[in-house]
């Protein structure tokens, strides 16, 4: 078995070199996206290889598997984000960790990550996530809200005390009118955010794009791609 550390260097050198291109073909700066390495499923010996290679931003989207590997790696230069959907009596534990969560898609949850983030004395950015397989007013099948439900959902945020507006974040929908049209998808989102920074100019963060569709993600005009599969491997179990 060849050595982990560099097959990771190897992986990410490779994504690099697709988000660089991806810049390229897009007129945009390399430093106009920022990448963040989803290690669900993989161990904190991973993340810390990652680290020592570089990686500033990490994803997790289980607070169970999230929360040992964020305090097993406390000693390092990183940034955790929360992407997966987030139960209320999981936010103890994930604002004890995430810098950012990406999943914000119901005013409970925002209540609860505020009285959270006030007890524990931390600023915690947000992301609404939105669901574009959704109606309109609608939510997702795999979390988020439909795009009628972010501008509230972005205000309530804006206003809660310990949080911090920073954006959007989707997923490239499987069904209804975006399935297989992840570049579609993402110009929505881009949209949806220049109509969230007319009222918020600093949410400016756009998360979207994934292993298989990160090229599409940085066309369209992502801050952010979440890329996990093409750095880390396969993984072993669905996460
Ligand atoms: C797992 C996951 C990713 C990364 O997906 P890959 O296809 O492995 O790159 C990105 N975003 C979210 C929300 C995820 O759950």
């Amino acid at each position: 078995m060849r050595d982990r550390k560099d097959e990771l260097a190897e992986n990410l050198a490779k994504v690099e070199r697709r988000i660089t291109a991806a810049c390229l073909a897009a007129g945009r700066k390399r430093e106009e996206v920022t990448l963040i390495v989803v290690t669900k499923t993989y161990p904190a010996s991973d993340v810390r290889i990652l680290s020592g290679l570089g990686v500033r931003h990490v994803a997790e989207n289980r607070d169970q598997d999230a929360a040992p590997k964020a305090a097993a790696c406390s000693d390092l230069p990183l940034t955790w984000h929360f992407v997966g959907q987030l139960q209320t009596n999981k936010v103890r534990s994930v604002v004890g960790y995430a810098g950012l969560v990406q999943s914000v898609d119901r005013a409970r949850l925002v209540t609860a990550l505020s009285k959270e983030a006030v007890r524990q004395e931390r600023e915690l950015g947000c992301l609404v996530q939105v669901a574009l397989d959704a109606d309109e007013s609608g939510r997702g099948e795999r979390g988020g809200v439909g795009p009628g439900g972010i501008e509230e959902l972005g205000e309530l945020v804006a206003r809660a005390p310990g949080l911090r507006l920073d954006g959007l974040m989707t997923v490239a929908p499987l069904t209804g009118p975006y399935a297989g049209r992840e570049l579609a998808a993402f110009e929505r989102l881009m949209d949806l955010s220049t109509d969230l920074r007319r009222a918020h100019p600093a949410a400016n963060m756009v998360s979207a794009g994934m292993s298989a569709d990160l090229e599409q993600a940085v066309a369209a005009g992502a801050t952010h791609v979440r890329v996990g599969t093409a750095v880390l491997g396969v993984r072993p179990r669905l996460g």
